[in-house]
């Protein structure tokens, strides 16, 4: 084969076959020159059958340790609460020299999990994905999932720089910008930026559904006006979810404290008609979504 034509990885096996997991694999196919073969991998034959209907895949394997012998770059694209098991049961099939990297929303949790599994000769390089929808499983993917969206890495110290240059290259290969940076930095970004806002949607979804039958359904019926995107965000998957929650303790539970203060705060300017309070923090809330817009990232 000519060098040039060679794809970056030979196989690249997916173990998960969601949203995360099948859009990597779309997006491999329409872009090409990224990976020679892609095996997949997911938990139940249901996901397998689907995923062999829609054609996104060259092999699927309903089990993992067949899945990534052979494979030079491994990604877990599972919910992160199964990672260690995961880790444990294809650890001692891992190929020498391949990379193991992970789409996790945690990043930590990733390495305190799956760290001890690598065995010697494999690079593990964990990676976040910030690209996401509200919907799951393998027909939600799209190819244009990770165009134009962050991929943070998360090496550890030490890791093989060619091996961290090939997977960036990867993401840059699905349309993602890449950057690296600290697990802990990592976690505390990510637990204000995105998880507590998902931890607020769930809440107030919950809060609404507990009022009484006629208040309820005015809720539903006046959504409209605001209640609705606090719905998009709240019909994320429950698993995935909770496990990000889990494993992102301590950040989460910091983020919400401080927003905690902070929403006591303007409890007490609108308590006392404190108007240049409350309207500093509107302002501010409009110059974050100018921002972002700028940014293009909203
Ligand atoms: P998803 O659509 O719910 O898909 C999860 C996939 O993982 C399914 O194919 C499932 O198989 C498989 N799976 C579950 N347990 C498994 C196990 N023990 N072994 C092998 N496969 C298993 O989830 P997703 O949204 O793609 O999320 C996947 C990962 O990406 C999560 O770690 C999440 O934190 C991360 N992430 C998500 C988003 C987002 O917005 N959704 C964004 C960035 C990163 P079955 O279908 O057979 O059960």
């Amino acid at each position: 084969m000519n060098l040039s034509t060679r794809p970056l990885f030979a196989r690249v096996a997916l173990l998960g076959m969601g949203l995360i997991g099948s859009s990597i694999a779309r997006a491999a196919r329409v872009r090409g020159g990224l990976a020679g073969e892609i095996v997949a991998h997911a938990k139940t034959g249901r996901t397998l059958a689907r995923v062999a209907e829609l054609g996104i895949a060259d092999r699927i394997e309903s089990d993992a340790t067949l899945a990534v012998q052979g494979a030079d770059c491994v990604i877990l694209c599972a919910p992160v609460g199964a990672y260690a098991e995961l880790a444990a049961t294809i650890g001692p099939h891992l190929a020498p020299g391949a990379i193991l990297s992970d789409v996790g929303s945690t990043k930590q949790s990733v390495i305190r999990d799956v760290g001890p599994h690598v065995p010697p000769g494999v690079h593990f390089i964990p990676a976040h994905p910030l690209a996401g929808t509200e919907y799951s499983g393998p027909d939600a993917g799209f190819a244009e999932l990770f165009e134009n969206r962050w991929c943070l890495l998360t090496p550890p110290p030490g890791t093989d720089a060619n091996c961290v240059a090939r997977l960036e290259q990867f993401w840059r290969g699905l349309g993602s910008m890449v950057s690296i940076t600290d697990p802990a930095h990592h976690d505390r970004v990510l637990a204000i930026v995105s998880h507590l806002p998902h931890l607020l949607a769930f809440t107030i979804c919950g809060t609404a559904d507990d009022l009484a039958d006629e208040t309820r359904q005015e809720v539903l019926q006046f959504a409209a006006t605001g209640f609705r995107d606090f719905t998009r965000i709240a019909a994320s998957d429950p698993t995935m979810w909770r496990d990000v929650f889990l494993n992102n303790r301590e950040a989460l539970l910091e983020m919400l404290a401080r927003f905690t203060e902070d929403a006591q705060a303007m409890a007490r300017a609108v308590r006392w008609g404190d108007e240049a309070y409350i309207e500093d923090k509107i302002r501010r809330g409009r110059k974050i979504r100018q921002s972002l817009i700028e940014l293009k990232q909203a």
